[in-house]
């Protein structure tokens, strides 16, 4: 049974194999206590190495494929390409999605928090989470492990049915913000594991999948 039909999960569904990818289905999860929304980065290592930076937004994973990453350093512009949207249960996801399925490759959860919304309209009230996003711009600050403090997220090409959407994902000018911050994925360890990509791959491969 799809919990969801013709939901918002339905392009993420249509494309993965559940017989076959470790990854979620979803079906729906309540949101956290005090209905403070989640964040999640997870770092995949796929045809191209990226990181997914997703916000819980309407119940759902709202994502973008970010591939240099988050950066503290409010100078950086980095890319964020929106992919659809994801399970919440996405935001646990670590491990192994395998080679010939959709997005083939190993999965970390590199940081994982709580935000909230900051983005206001000029009389300064507070403009809802997906409406913000549906107009193309969005700030937030993020309370996680590794990532503190605002960020924004502004659509510069694409949307309203012209084409492919590209957005940037920049750091606000705060007191989290540090120069010249970059993550090395290869390197990185997971928020919840501690173990890196390579040491999640080998797990997998000895059955012990997480
Ligand atoms: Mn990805």
């Amino acid at each position: 049974m799809n919990p969801d039909p013709g939901g918002a999960l339905a392009q993420y569904r249509r494309r993965r194999d559940f017989s076959r990818t470790p990854e979620p289905k979803g079906g729906r999860v309540a949101a956290g206590p005090d209905g403070t929304p989640s964040f999640v980065v997870q770092i995949h290592d796929a045809t191209a190495m990226h990181f997914d930076f997703r916000l819980e937004v309407d119940g759902v994973l709202k994502s973008w494929a970010v591939p240099k990453g988050p950066s503290a350093d409010p100078h950086d512009k980095r890319l964020a390409m929106p992919t659809e949207d994801h399970p919440l249960e996405y935001r646990d996801f670590e491990g192994v999605i395998a080679p010939g399925e959709y997005g083939a490759g190993t999965v970390i959860v590199w940081d994982e928090g709580t935000y909230r919304n900051l983005t206001a309209d000029r009389a300064g009230r507070e403009v809802p989470f997906g409406e913000a996003l549906d107009h193309g711009h969005a700030s937030f600050r993020l309370d996680g492990h590794k990532l503190h403090g605002g960020y924004s997220l502004t659509r510069i090409r694409g949307g309203q049915g012209g084409g492919r959407e590209v957005w940037l994902l920049v750091k606000h000018a705060d007191g989290h913000a540090r120069a010249g911050s970059t993550t090395d994925p290869r390197r990185a360890r997971s928020a919840h594991s501690g173990h890196t990509l390579r040491q999640v791959a080998a797990e997998s491969a000895a059955g012990n999948s997480p």
